[in-house]
């Protein structure tokens, strides 16, 4: 069953753009819907923020409708989650959940977006998957990693860009897909101590992960410890998470190589 919120719900959030940051993100975690940033690089922010880094998360569209969630329920999951995670800073784009397209006014939102927070680093979903909504925000990124570095916006025929020109050094990919690839990641991140507490982040979902999901083993939750398990084997730790980057990865030294 897949029905559409109820005329109670609250209405979608404001197409508005947020207050520029007094003092810019490290890292910027772009996810099409809420849930993805956890499910796909949890563990990486986690580690992230507590090594002191400011990280935050864009979710581009509500998720919402699915079969067991709605814009409420969503909107308390997202912020326990965010709660969890000890997020610096998050935001909803308020682009449309299954309709998301790499268009001209998307890319001008998400590149003010990325201008008023000036991450150093992005994240975006990884380019293969069967969900429309995940390919085309990883175009939707790209693009918008670009259009964030453009003067001369208030010329006549330029996209009216928020804030001033910001080019994020790096963009890395996260992964959280719909197709059973076996995907060949270039970076395994050690997660292991932060692990119990990305699975604490994931199931504050319960709208989309344990809600009218298979009660017997494997259930989902048991899949993602399989999964995370899996990574940890490949670099001989306990949990891991991968990471992909389409330029090279740039490193200050070998020191920290496992
Ligand atoms: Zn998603």
């Amino acid at each position: 069953m897949n029905t559409a919120s109820p005329p109670s719900e609250p209405p979608l959030p404001e197409p508005l753009l947020p207050e520029p940051l007094a003092e810019p993100l490290d890292v910027l975690v772009i996810a099409p819907h809420p849930d993805d940033a956890e499910l796909g690089m949890g563990g990486a922010m986690l580690k992230m923020l507590a090594e002191g880094l400011r990280v935050g998360i864009l979710d581009l569209t509500t998720g919402e409708p699915t079969p067991h969630g709605s814009l409420a329920v969503r909107e308390r999951e997202t912020a326990a989650a965010s709660q969890v995670l000890g997020i610096t800073w998050r935001f909803n784009a308020g682009l449309t959940n299954r309709m998301l397209v790499a268009d001209l006014p998307a890319r001008q939102r998400v590149a003010s977006i990325i201008r008023l927070t000036r991450p150093r680093m992005l994240f975006a979903p990884y380019w293969e998957d069967a969900h429309p909504d995940h390919v085309a925000a990883t175009a939707l990124v790209e693009a918008a990693r670009f259009w964030a570095k453009l003067s001369k916006t208030e010329l006549a025929g330029q996209p009216n860009l928020a804030g001033n020109p910001h080019h994020p050094e790096r963009l890395y990919y996260y992964y959280c897909i719909h197709l059973r690839l076996a995907v060949r990641p270039d970076v395994i991140l050690d997660i292991s101590e932060h692990w119990e507490d990305k699975l604490r982040a994931i199931c504050c979902y319960e709208s989309q992960f344990i809600t009218g999901r298979p009660t017997t083993s494997p259930t989902l939750v048991d899949r993602f410890r399989d999964d995370a398990a899996y990574w940890g084997r490949l670099i001989n730790r306990r949990y891991g998470e991968p990471l992909a980057t389409r330029e090279p990865l740039a490193l200050h030294s070998l020191a920290h190589l496992i």
